[in-house]
């Protein structure tokens, strides 16, 4: 059914286009929220209490405000809040936690995509320097021999996407009854993809008494299913602050006869555009579009299905580190993606619906921090 979404170019019209324009305001729950604790009053050790200090998070956002205490405390959770607002410390925290008490607890963390799988495991070692914790990322696209070898060994944490975990757990390098605790991160994303099958399957592998942490963006009638299905008596917790699409100016950009690249090369000129994610439809055209780019003389990149994992990773590392100035994805490529300073989105190709440009501007205006989007509209 998504696919088939997706591919109905003509849906594009459906949209109204004065939902791309926007003033942004830095919501007034963004700056003036008073969280309940401090990490400091967190039942949690004092070694993860100074990494946290280390990896400069001086208070709690409001998902992690909320919904730690009852981790800790060892409940199910379903977590629902917008991109951006900090999800990912808000599982991690109180997990390492778990395996501090435990160095034996093993977790399983479920993701859509490799990259997202990675940044996970990268906030994860920002939290665990000398705490002696082991994790491996299990994601499609990469070599599989390396992830069974690391399996071999001890991890606390095994990271990945549906598909790879499946084969995995078929050629008996997982075992997932020995796994107590479960996340399903950006569960919404995990079925927008069609893993559903494969996340069902892997569920059911997992023993009865658990702990399962559950994260979305977005409810849905499916989403429900699934939270009934898996967990038990869940504590729900819905965070609206940190709208990011609030904080986001979004406008719009006419091609009426112009010609688009002519534009987009005008405003990548200007100085204001010094990190910018560029947002095309197939990815064929992301490619061309990359390439053109830097045929002009633009320091450009691009992520999308058709480039394997590595290449993938090294592309949105040169524009994570500022040596590219920009990156051309597509939609599902860039999903989830935390890169900190985006100075713009430009969907160059209108998002097929309004949910995806939600997840476009998404990547910028993060963290609380102001952004810019446009829209290129023919
Ligand atoms: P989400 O999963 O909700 O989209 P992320 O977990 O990717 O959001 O976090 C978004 C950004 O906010 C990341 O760069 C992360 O390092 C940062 N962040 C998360 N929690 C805090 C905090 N308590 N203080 C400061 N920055 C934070
Ligand atoms: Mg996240």
């Amino acid at each position: 059914m998504y696919r088939q979404k997706r591919r109905g170019g003509s849906q594009n019209q459906r949209i109204n286009t004065s939902r791309f324009i926007n003033k942004a305001v830095i919501t007034e729950q963004i700056e003036h929220f008073k969280p309940e604790h401090r990490f400091e009053d967190f039942a949690i050790d004092g070694r993860l209490k100074k990494n946290i200090t280390t990896k400069g998070y001086t208070e709690p956002t409001p998902i992690q405000d909320k919904i730690i205490p009852h981790i800790l405390k060892g409940s199910d959770v379903v977590g629902i809040a917008n991109t951006g607002t900090g999800k990912t410390a808000a599982f991690l925290i109180p997990l390492i936690n778990k395996v501090l008490l435990n160095s034996k607890e093993n977790i399983i963390i479920m993701v859509p995509t490799r990259e997202l799988a990675i940044q996970i495991e990268q906030e994860l070692r920002g939290f665990t320097p000398m705490l002696g914790i082991f994790s491996v990322c299990c994601v499609g696209g990469a070599n599989i021999i390396p992830q069974i070898k690391a399996l071999r060994h001890h991890n606390n944490f095994i990271i990945g996407t549906p598909g790879r975990l499946k084969d995995l757990v078929e050629r008996k390098c997982i075992n997932l009854a020995s796994f107590n605790t479960v996340v399903l991160d950006e569960a919404d994303r995990m079925l927008d993809m069609g893993f559903i099958n494969d996340m069902r399957l892997m569920m059911s592998f997992m023993p009865k008494t658990r702990q399962t942490l559950f994260f979305s963006a977005t409810i849905s009638k499916e989403i429900e299913t699934l939270i009934k299905d898996f967990l038990r008596e869940p504590v729900s917790i819905s965070v609206k602050t940190g709208d990011t699409s609030k904080n986001v100016d979004q406008d719009v950009v006419h091609v009426r006869g112009g010609n688009k690249i002519e534009l987009l090369s005008a405003l990548l000129s200007k100085a204001e555009f010094n990190k910018v994610l560029i947002f095309g439809r197939t990815k064929h055209g992301v490619e061309k579009l990359s390439k053109l780019l830097s045929q002009k003389g633009f320091k450009a990149e691009s992520i999308h299905g058709n480039k394997n994992h590595s290449r993938r990773q090294k592309a949105l590392n040169l524009f994570k580190d500022n040596h590219v100035q920009i990156l051309v994805a597509t939609d599902v490529a860039a999903r989830g993606l935390d890169i900190s300073d985006v100075s713009y989105v430009i969907n160059f190709d209108i998002p097929a619906t309004y949910d995806d440009y939600i997840h476009r501007i998404g990547r910028t205006g993060r963290a609380g921090k102001k952004g810019k989007a446009l829209t290129f509209i023919e």
